[in-house]
Order: structure tokens, then C-alpha cells, then sequence
């Protein structure tokens, strides 16, 4: 099969780039596809996509995909679409607003115009930020979205998620692409990087560095972290899925911590000496932001239409994430 993953030099696309192609941790099942991926290189890294070059099925292309003549062509190619491409992470967000709407919205606009006219499946990543500061536990995908206010720069993320669902609901039900929405919670493994927010590798580089690791808030605020082998698992499965068609689906693992609770976790595991260091939310963000205390997925609807169930539990994403920042540690001081 030919597959574009638009994002595939990002941290979820180049892990689903290994998977397909049939190379690393997260490929057990074995399947060779001919892969594409156009990345712009804004939030990815050529280092995630670096040992996939010499590969004879892998192709790649440093563009935006806003880029229509090249999204045409690149659509009109392969059989499965993965539109993973997005301006993603809450800093990022919080610092280039306009970037994060236009890229969000019309990038995606463009993609299903063109998988439209020629019927392509097309899987589209969402987040579990669309259900904004609801506080129900767990998020279903049939829950109402509690967003906040316009002028508050972290809704407009959510936001424009949104508007790209309701996008392949509209193209599902008007066009009959063939389109399935998944909503990632939190979602952590080697190759994340916390230059845009992800608590995670923040801790750990913290951790490792011995210096202090930073909690936003009061750091009762909990989270559940899903290991990206489960998800690209769940992305491969679900291209085959016809039951998905014109679904939302959740992606996670539902396994709770609070982030205090996380911080002392990680600083153990590293047998680190670091210390907690607690800053407010304006500090980090900017005035005005707005945490969510929590966020749990329900993932029995990805369980009843193709079968998901999670293999890592927390304590095997943070062994695998806490190894692959020694080793790159180490490798970037050699
Ligand atoms: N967080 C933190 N310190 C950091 C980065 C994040 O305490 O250095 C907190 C953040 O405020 C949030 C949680 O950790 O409550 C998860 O943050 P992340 O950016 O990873 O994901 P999201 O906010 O999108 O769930």
C-alpha cells in the first residue's frame, strides 16, 4: 500500500513512518508499505525520520501542506492518508496563535479537498484538548466540548481541532470520504521533545540534568499518558477498519497521575537528586491561561469497533522515554 503521513518527521508520525515501513520497536506487525511523508520541519526534526532515508519504500518531502499543487499530487499517489500535520503543543500554541488557526484549519481544508475528489482513505488526528475544561470523568466522544473564551490563545487550539472534525464529519456526509477522526490524549515515547510544552521529557532532561523539575500550578492537576507504540498500533489497525468510517475516535490509556505525583515518579527513576520547583500558570504561559484538572479517556468505543487495548502501562512509557534520554544524552556529548 502507498501512504502519506502528512507530520511524519514529528514525534507520532515517525514513529507510524517505522511501524509501516516495518522497522523498530513499534512494528511487530511485519507490514512493508511504500511510505510519503511532507513535513515542514516546524515542530518535527530530520533526526526522527534520519534512519529511514536509505530505506528503498521511504520517501520524504520538506514542504507545508499548504502547498496544493504538491498535497495534490502527493494524495492522488497513495491510497491511505495519515494527516497527522498540525501546530501542536500548548507553548507553541500560547506564542504563535495565527500560525496554529491557519495551519489547523485551512492545511486541513486543502487535504480533504483532495482525498475528496479521489475517495482516499483518510485518518485525521484530533486531541483530547476539544474537550476543552469539561470536567467530566472520562471524556466520551459523544460528550459536549466546554471551551472558554475567545480571547484566551489555548482555546483557539481546541478550537481549530474542532472545526477540522466537523470538517470530516461534513466531507463523510456530503462527499463520502472515507474519514476517521482520532482524538490523542496524552501521548509520550522516545523522540518527544518539551521545547512545546509535554511534561514529560521535560521532567526527565530535568531529571537527568540534576536540575530542578518545574510544576505549573499547585501540581494537583492529573493527566494519562499513553506510550506511542499503542497509538500507532491503533493507526495502523484503523486504516483497515471499515467500521470506522465517519467515527470520532478516543486514543489513550487510561491510567491517571497527578503531576506531583509524576515529578517525584520520574526524579526516582533517574535516581536524580533534583528538587520540585513550583511556578503559577501565568508565570508559564502568560497571563490568563487555563489548565484543565483533568483529562481521562474512555477508550471502549476504539475497544468495541477494532479491538484497542493499551499493552504499556505508565511505568513502561517513563522506562522507555527515561532510556532514550540517557542514550541521547550521552550521544550528544560524545
Ligand atoms: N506541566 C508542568 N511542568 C512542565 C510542563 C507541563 O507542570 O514543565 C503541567 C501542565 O501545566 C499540565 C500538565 O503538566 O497541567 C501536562 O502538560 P502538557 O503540556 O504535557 O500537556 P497538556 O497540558 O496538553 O495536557
Amino acid at each position: 500500500m502507498k501512504i502519506l503521513i502528512t507530520g511524519g518527521a514529528g514525534f507520532i508520525g515517525s514513529h507510524l513512518c517505522d511501524r509501516l515501513i516495518g522497522v523498530g520497536a513499534g512494528s511487530d506487525s511485519g507490514s512493508k508499505h511504500e511510505i510519503f511523508v511532507i513535513d515542514d520541519l516546524s515542530t518535527g526534526s530530520i533526526e526522527n525520520i534520519e534512519h529511514l532515508k536509505v530505506h528503498k519504500n521511504f520517501h520524504y518531502v520538506i514542504d507545508t501542506i499548504t502547498n496544493k499543487s504538491l498535497m495534490r499530487e502527493l494524495i492522488d499517489k497513495c491510497d491511505v492518508i495519515y494527516h497527522l500535520a498540525a501546530a501542536v503543543g500548548v507553548k507553541l500554541i500560547m506564542e504563535r496563535p495565527v500560525h496554529t488557526i491557519e495551519t489547523n484549519i485551512y492545511g486541513t481544508e486543502l487535504i480533504f479537498q483532495c482525498a475528496a475528489q479521489k475517495g482516499k482513505r483518510t485518518i485525521i488526528a484530533s486531541t483530547s484538548e476539544v474537550y476543552g475544561k469539561s470536567s467530566k470523568i472520562p471524556f466520551s466522544e459523544d460528550d459536549d466540548l466546554v471551551l472558554g473564551p475567545t480571547n484566551i490563545a489555548r482555546w483557539s487550539y481546541a478550537c481549530s481541532k474542532a472545526i477540522d472534525e466537523y470538517l470530516a464529519h461534513a466531507y463523510w456526509n456530503e462527499k463520502r470520504l472515507p474519514v476517521t477522526v482520532v482524538r490523542f490524549f496524552n501521548t509520550v515515547g522516545p523522540r518527544q521533545v518539551g521545547h512545546y510544552g509535554m511534561v514529560i521529557p521535560r521532567f526527565i532532561k530535568s531529571a537527568l540534568a540534576g536540575e530542578n523539575l518545574t510544576i505549573y500550578g499547585d501540581g494537583h492537576q492529573s493527566r494519562c499518558f499513553g506510550h506511542v507504540n499503542d497509538i500507532v498500533r491503533a493507526l495502523d489497525e484503523l486504516k483497515d477498519a471499515n467500521n470506522t468510517l465517519g467515527e470520532t475516535i478516543n486514543l489513550g490509556q487510561p491510567e491517571e497521575i497527578s503531576i506531583n505525583e509524576l515529578a517525584v515518579k520520574i526524579i526516582e527513576m533517574c535516581e536524580s537528586k533534583s528538587k520540585l520547583q513550583y511556578v503559577s500558570f501565568d508565570e508559564a504561559y502568560g497571563p490568563g491561561f487555563e489548565d484543565m484538572k483533568k483529562r481521562v479517556p474512555d477508550i471502549s468505543k476504539a475497544k468495541r469497533l477494532f479491538g484497542f487495548t493499551p499493552k504499556y502501562k505508565l511505568n513502561d512509557i517513563l522506562r522507555d522515554t527515561i532510556s532514550y534520554h540517557r542514550q541521547h544524552q550521552l550521544s550528544s556529548r560524545s
